[in-house]
């Protein structure tokens, strides 16, 4: 029977002592067995420890406050900023805005730049393989402004059809949304090949890196997206907080989404200024220690080094995809090799999928 060797490079020992929930036993003598990380990663001890800190030593109001106190949380918030900037390479914190998930940053993305851009007949391309979140928030814009939504096919290795996606960009569209990597197929993107062809053809891009950020370095200047959304649960970070990051132009351009305080400059009985980038999108008080938790979830993968974390789960997918084959029954869904990120799916003829999932349960395979 094959084993699963991690590689030398990764200690997972220790960064399994890293994550307390790991060592829970789900009843007496079976410990749990954490496969549902697309859905929400674990947390190590180091992001509790930075939100616990943070509530323990720092914890008051950013952006507002004339006292010490107040002055450190805003520093800690601000710092988690630059170092979410620096790990997706991103050209300046301030194009760095924090929101509650990708869900809302795409929401945001839609509500204030779709409004004030696209018209009555206009085109968004989007693929068959979006999450909810990358397809609910266009069909709602669509309705209201009566736009087109198409939609780039699946073939049957799991992968995009690239020529349809070429004949759908000579009819123009205003914008291509897609994802950088399916949480279902694992299928990894050409994201970068596909932004230069859809900007090419006059489009703005927006990726849904909420499957990618984690799961392989990605640099934002290189992918040229107009775009990019994540969430900081699916990254070993908290709930409740997640990310937008923007070209500075579009940006500035685009109006506020949310109205309150911290997000505006100048404020009167009958009228507002809004605030500068990154503040104008972030309305109200923000979950702070939500981001100073995703700014230690984002060193903490540093340490470990992304290209590690991508290399260890190759190792991980392909031993789950050879044991999986072993099983009478099963057919395995996504592409092979390269092209398919940490995740597998699968089904077993003649079982239905709650009925497998609780079988699993049985076992502390979550
Ligand atoms: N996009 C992808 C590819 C996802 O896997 C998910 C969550 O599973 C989302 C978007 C939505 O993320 P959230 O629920 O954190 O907004």
């Amino acid at each position: 029977m094959p084993t699963l060797k991690p590689l030398d490079v990764v200690d997972i020992d220790k960064i399994q002592a890293d994550f307390p929930i790991l060592s829970r036993e789900i009843k007496p003598g079976t410990r749990v067995t954490y496969l549902d990380s697309t859905a929400t990663t674990q947390k190590p001890l180091q992001v509790i420890n930075a939100m616990d800190d943070y509530y323990r030593k720092s914890n008051a109001n950013i952006h507002r406050g004339i006292h010490y106190l107040a002055e450190e949380a805003t520093a800690l918030y601000e710092d988690a900023r630059a170092r979410i900037a620096k790990f997706i390479n991103s050209p300046s914190a301030k194009q760095v805005i924090f929101t509650r998930n990708t869900t809302e940053s795409i929401n945001l993305v839609a509500q204030t730049w779709g409004r004030k851009n696209l018209q009555s007949g206009d085109l968004i391309i989007l693929t068959e393989m979006e999450h909810h979140s990358n397809l609910v928030p266009w069909q709602m814009l669509a309705s209201e402004l009566d736009l087109r939504l198409e939609f780039v096919p699946v073939d049957d290795a799991g992968l995009l059809d690239l020529e349809a996606y070429h004949q759908l960009l000579k009819q123009e569209p205003k914008l291509a949304a897609f994802t950088h990597m399916s949480n279902v197929l694992g299928t990894i993107t050409p994201a970068e090949q596909m932004t230069a062809n859809a900007q090419a053809a006059g489009a703005r891009v927006l990726i849904d890196g909420a499957q990618s950020v984690p799961h392989f370095s990605v640099d934002i200047q290189a992918l040229g997206a107009d775009f990019l959304v994540f969430s900081g649960h699916k990254m070993c970070g908290p709930t409740g907080v997640g990310v937008l990051y923007g070209q500075k132009e579009l940006l500035e351009e685009m109006p506020p989404f949310l109205g309150g305080g911290d997000m505006i400059k100048k404020v009167e009985l009958r009228t507002f200024q809004a605030n500068t980038i990154p503040h104008k999108f972030e309305a109200g008080t923000p979950a702070i220690a939500e981001a100073i938790g995703l700014g230690a979830a984002v060193d903490y993968l540093l340490e470990i080094g992304m290209d590690e974390i991508a290399a260890q789960e190759q190792v991980v997918v392909n031993y789950a995809i050879e044991r999986l084959s072993e099983v009478p029954g099963i057919t395995i869904y996504g592409p092979e090799g390269k092209e398919r990120g940490g995740v597998t799916s699968f089904n077993m003829e003649g079982v239905h999928a709650h009925d497998v999932a609780q079988i699993l349960d049985g076992d502390g395979i979550a």
